[in-house]
């Protein structure tokens, strides 16, 4: 291993350590006893950025886009036991079949077209990734998710008409509001349901995520650095 991969290695294990004593810290903080799973959003880094931190010994990660994880996975997934890769970003049916090839959990079920087309890939004879749906709790138009008031009904239809392996819900609060009130509000809602799971917090509010009760987060610059394409 040449020096500056000796040091890459080791700027990764000691970032990821950071992040995991911060969750743990949070996890005490809210008297919490379950452990909170860790989703490294990778998107618009390469393999080579990745590869430190699959080394310093993280296995979840996460991608925005269909396309780019394509390009990037299949070969790491291939030849390191234990990853499971997920999707955060808006899936277009079109892409679906490429999306239940290589991720394991979609976190953006968002809307009843893609559901139904997730419930007629099943009867279709493939095995579905575990479900999260998207609850656009601050109503923005430009952001994917069910409305809130919504919510419900939807979580039903994917539950019970459709059968589809919904673990919980996802959000990604609006950014000039304070996070914590979209946070209880998806906890609000995913306790109604009685749904366990809940992938909400990011780099800048995951510790929040956690005393609101989130039981992902998605950690993508605190991780790898500040992206330099936007995504
Ligand atoms: C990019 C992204 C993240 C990670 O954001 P950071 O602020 O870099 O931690 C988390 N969730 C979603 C849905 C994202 O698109």
């Amino acid at each position: 291993m040449s020096e500056l991969e000796t040091k890459q290695m080791k700027d990764a294990a000691t970032r990821l350590d950071d992040i995991r004593r911060r969750m743990a810290a949070s996890a005490v903080q809210a008297d919490r006893l379950d452990s909170v799973s860790l989703v490294a959003v990778s998107k618009t880094f390469g393999v080579e950025d990745i590869v430190p931190l699959i080394a310093a010994g993280q296995r979840l990660f996460g991608e925005n886009r269909v396309q780019e994880a394509t390009q990037k996975w299949p070969a790491l997934k291939a030849e390191t036991p234990g990853i499971e890769l997920h999707l955060i970003g808006p899936l277009q049916t079109n892409k679906l079949k490429q999306a239940l090839a290589l991720f394991d959990v979609i976190h953006t079920l968002d809307r009843p077209r893609l559901a139904q087309a997730l419930a007629k890939e099943r009867d279709g004879g493939a095995t579905l990734p575990r479900l999260f749906i998207q609850v656009n709790t601050g109503e923005e138009p430009q952001k994917a998710g069910v409305a809130p008031k919504d919510a419900d009904q939807f979580i039903a239809q994917c539950r019970e008409d459709l059968s589809l392996p919904v673990e919980g819900l996802m959000c990604i609060p609006p950014a000039e509001d304070e996070p914590a009130e979209h946070f209880m509000l998806l906890a609000e809602i995913a306790r109604r349901n009685g749904l366990g799971a809940l992938s909400m917090g990011m780099s800048a509010d995951f510790e929040t995520a956690i005393r609101c009760g989130a039981t992902h987060v998605r950690v993508g610059s605190a991780l790898f650095g500040s992206r330099v394409r936007v995504a």
